[in-house]
């Protein structure tokens, strides 16, 4: 499918509309070919034309367009009329609507905070955005959630990731700057040591600035893809650095089973983590052969039992809907082996494809299970506790669909709720880590590492004067009240 825009001031936005309905449609420099799949927008002074072809059929519509509207009131006119265009021809019904943004929990902390209520939140969302009122609910429900979660963050509070970039093998939906063990052998070392040297340096810089440390999140990655020697050295320089009793939270991502044993369980209970994340994304061993994971589901069930022998007691896992080869049959039963094994805390991700993973460079589109068949199998989830507390939605998710965090009471994974809502500063280090500064009435700036390990080690001093922007950005809002300090 190509899409074909032509004399409109902006076509980021109708461009997201288009690929709701069709994925991966590419935009075309030159009018398609007659005959060929296409969306068409055509604008003038008074109106934009509209038209879509695919398989042989066509329709077409004119949206009209208000003398003297804003850009922004036009384009919006422009999405909305072509939202109306292909929900009708292709007879979808896209459950988020045209909301293009990836954080609707967000939007609605938001708008609620303007004084809206929750009904005109909603109402917000179903007719400006035709969200599907099973949607809305959820979102209101999540923001309503958060709430306590928020009030626990003050302005000088901040969290801290930790990246480790480093995998035993690369998943094929995976596009994130991690590589193989195998590829890195040789910088693994050097790049632990330079990671402690920069967290030295972060804590040095937070204890300047006065800040409190609220969570740690250690992630890649995957954190246990280092030895568990290399593991214990980083851990200690955490506790060495920052206050770890201080923190409410501490996570580790101990994401696949094979690269984390016994050992490395113990070592991150040992050295203060609260909170591990174990990652099976499905109990199929035929899906995660496709996927490019060397291990079996029953791998992933003695690695969440080593877990909690040596003590871990609040647990995440990961599941993915859409994964190739997964049917919506096949889906439920991984969600319930992963009940079946009582974690505090199940991620349910929409399988979402991007540019530079292998399923995107090698897959045959098309061939995913029923995903929102798969999402709404979630709903045993409310039965056995799990109440959802965080959900985002990402570019390139299969129909468009989101991510959602449940938990069990009283394990709300707080790290996930900061980042996402940004209600206070997360100071990155390593490798591709990015450093998202906030301050007062929402006022974002960010810092960014380098992306892969040998540039991160090449460009270890320029990145770290980088982080100099963090007490610049602190010295604009040097009036923070210390009676909200921690
Ligand atoms: S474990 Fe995670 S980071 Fe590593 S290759 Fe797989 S998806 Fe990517």
């Amino acid at each position: 499918m190509e899409l074909y825009f032509t004399g409109l001031a902006s076509v980021y936005e109708p461009e997201h509309v288009a690929r709701i309905f069709y994925p991966g449609a590419r935009p075309a420099r030159h009018r398609p070919a007659h005959g060929a799949d296409a969306v068409y927008l055509h604008g003038g002074r008074r109106a934009v034309l509209a038209a879509v072809r695919c398989a042989g059929r066509r329709a077409a519509c004119k949206i009209p367009l208000v003398p003297g509207a804003s850009d922004r009131d036009a384009e919006y006119a422009v999405c909305r009329g072509l939202f109306d265009l292909l929900r009708e021809f292709t007879g979808q019904n896209p459950p988020w609507g045209m909301l293009t943004g990836v954080r609707p929990v967000h939007l609605a902390h938001q708008l609620l905070a303007k004084g809206l209520s929750e009904q005109a939140v909603a109402d917000h969302f179903e007719t400006r955005d035709f969200v599907s009122a099973g949607k809305v609910h959820r979102v209101l429900e999540i923001a309503r959630r958060q709430q306590p979660v928020l009030a626990l963050s003050r302005p000088n509070s901040y969290s801290l990731y930790i990246s480790i970039p480093f995998c035993p093998s690369r998943c094929s939906y995976c596009s994130f700057v991690s590589r193989t063990v195998a590829q890195s052998a040789g910088l693994i070392a050097p790049y632990v040591e330079a990671l402690r040297r920069e967290l030295a340096a972060i804590a040095a810089l937070a204890r300047r600035l006065g800040l409190r440390l609220e969570t740690v999140y250690i992630g890649g990655g995957t954190p246990t893809a280092v030895s568990a020697a290399q593991l214990q050295a980083l851990m200690q320089t955490v506790a060495d650095e920052f206050d770890v009793p201080a923190l409410r939270e501490y996570t580790v991502e101990a994401g696949r089973p094979d690269c984390t044993d016994e050992e490395k369980l113990t070592v991150i209970k040992q050295m203060g983590a609260t909170r591990i994340s174990i990652n099976p994304q499905t109990l199929s061993d035929e899906v995660l052969a496709a996927i490019g994971r060397r291990h079996t589901a029953r791998d992933i069930i003695d690695c969440y039992h080593t877990a909690r022998r040596v003590g871990h007691t609040s647990i995440n896992m990961d599941l993915i809907a859409g994964l190739p080869r997964d049917t919506a049959a096949g889906f439920a039963r991984s969600l319930q082996g992963v009940m079946a094994l009582e974690p505090e805390n199940i991620t349910v991700h929409t399988l979402t494809l991007k540019r530079a993973s292998n399923l995107v460079i090698d897959h045959t589109p098309g061939s995913y299970g029923d995903v929102q068949q798969m999402l709404a199998a979630c709903s045993v989830l409310d039965g056995a506790g799990y109440k959802p507390y965080y959900l985002y939605r990402q570019k390139g998710t299969l129909e468009n669909l989101e991510n959602t965090g449940y938990t069990l009471p009283g394990h709300t994974g707080l790290y996930n709720v900061f980042i996402m809502e940004e209600v206070h500063t997360i100071l990155s280090a390593g490798a591709g880590g990015s450093t998202k500064l906030v301050g007062p009435g929402g006022h974002i700036e960010r810092v960014f590492n380098y992306k892969y390990p040998a540039e991160y080690l090449r460009g270890f001093g320029e990145m770290l004067a980088r982080k100099q922007k963090v007490e610049e950005f602190y010295g604009k809002f040097a009036d923070l009240d210390p009676q909200t300090s921690g």
